[in-house]
C-alpha cells in the first residue's frame, strides 16, 4: 500500500493538480475528443432527437437544438450551439427543413457523421415532416444505430437492440393507425400547416391544409375561401390545431363554418418531454383523427 502511494508523493502540487485534472477532464467528456466513450448526437428537432436517444440510450448524448415548446422550423442557432455542432460526433439533418441548421452544418468544418435523413427515406417533393409516418423512423433508427457504432463499437450491440426494440414499437404504431383508419366515415381532414402529408398518404387519407408546409406562412384570403370550399364539398367536422403555433386562424374558419376544433400535433416539438413522447403524442392524434372522421 504505501509502495504504491509513494509516487504520489514526490509529485509536487501542481502536477498532481494537472494529473488530476486530465482525470476529471476525460471523466466528464462526453463529446468527440480521443478516448471519449459516449458519443454526442446533435439534431435539430424533437422527432430525430427522440430517434438518437430511443436508439443510443445510456450509451449516447442527444443534443436538440429547438428547446422544449419552440416551433422548428425557423430556429436560429447561437454561437454556443455552433461549437456543439463543430463537436458533434453524429448530426441528424433534414435539409430544408431548418434553413440555419444546414447552413451552420455546412460551415462547421468538424468530423461529424451526417445522417441525411433525405438519404434514407423516401421524400415527398419540399415536405420535411417525413416522420409522421412512422415507418419512415425504421431507415433512420438504423442509419443512426450504424454511425454510433462506429464512434463506439463497444457498444455496437446495444445500439443494434435498442433499434430493433424501437423499430418494434413503431411497427405496432403503424399497424394500430392502418387498423383504426381502414374503414371512416370521410377521408377528409382539415389541419393547421401542411405537416401531414406522410400520414395522409400512408393510410388512405387526404389533408386539407389552412397554410403551406410552414406554420410561419399566413394563408391569404383566397386560400382560406379554397379551404372553406374543400371542407364543405368533403364534408368535414374538425379544424384541427396544433400546438406550437397561434391556432386563431383555424378557429375563426371553424366559428364560420359551424365546425369542431381539436388538435392534431405535428410532434415538431414536445411541450412536456416528462409526461409525453412520439408514441403518446401519436396515440393521441389517431384518436383525434378517428374521431373526427368517424372510424369504426
Ligand atoms: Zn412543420
Amino acid at each position: 500500500m504505501s509502495a504504491a502511494r509513494r509516487p504520489w508523493s514526490i509529485v509536487s502540487p501542481l502536477v498532481a493538480a494537472t494529473l488530476l485534472g486530465t482525470l476529471v477532464g476525460c471523466g466528464t467528456d462526453s463529446g468527440s475528443g480521443p478516448g471519449s466513450v459516449v458519443p454526442t448526437v446533435v439534431t435539430g428537432a424533437y422527432p430525430f432527437a427522440f430517434v438518437a436517444e430511443q436508439v443510443g440510450g445510456e450509451a449516447v448524448d442527444v443534443v436538440n437544438l429547438t428547446p422544449p415548446g419552440v416551433e422548428p422550423h425557423d430556429i436560429e442557432i447561437s454561437p454556443q450551439q455552433t461549437v456543439e455542432v463543430a463537436d458533434a460526433d453524429v448530426i441528424v439533418t433534414m435539409p430544408g427543413f431548418q434553413p440555419a441548421f444546414d447552413d451552420v452544418v455546412t460551415q462547421s468544418g468538424g468530423d461529424a457523421a451526417v445522417v441525411d435523413v433525405s438519404n434514407v427515406v423516401t421524400i415527398a417533393g419540399a415536405d420535411p415532416h417525413v416522420w409522421l409516418d412512422p415507418t419512415n423512423l425504421i431507415p433512420i433508427a438504423e442509419a443512426v444505430a450504424d454511425q454510433l457504432a462506429a464512434v463506439n463499437p463497444a457498444a455496437a450491440d446495444t445500439y443494434d437492440a435498442n433499434a430493433a426494440d424501437f423499430i418494434q414499437r413503431v411497427t405496432e404504431l403503424d399497424r394500430d393507425f392502418a387498423d383504426t383508419l381502414a374503414t371512416c366515415r370521410q377521408d377528409a381532414f382539415v389541419t393547421n400547416h401542411a405537416a401531414f402529408g406522410y400520414l395522409a398518404d400512408r393510410y388512405g387519407l387526404t389533408q386539407i391544409a389552412i397554410s403551406g408546409l410552414d406554420p410561419e406562412a399566413e394563408a391569404t384570403p383566397s386560400q382560406l375561401a379554397q379551404v372553406a370550399d374543400a371542407v364543405g364539398a368533403a364534408g368535414v367536422t374538425t379544424v384541427f390545431t396544433e400546438t406550437l403555433v397561434s391556432p386563431a386562424t383555424a378557429e375563426t374558419l371553424a366559428e364560420e363554418l359551424g365546425l369542431t376544433v381539436d388538435t392534431l400535433d405535428p410532434v415538431e416539438g414536445i411541450t412536456d418531454p416528462m409526461t409525453s413522447d412520439y408514441f403518446s403524442v401519436m396515440r393521441q392524434n389517431l384518436a383525434a383523427l378517428a374521431a373526427a372522421n368517424e372510424c369504426s
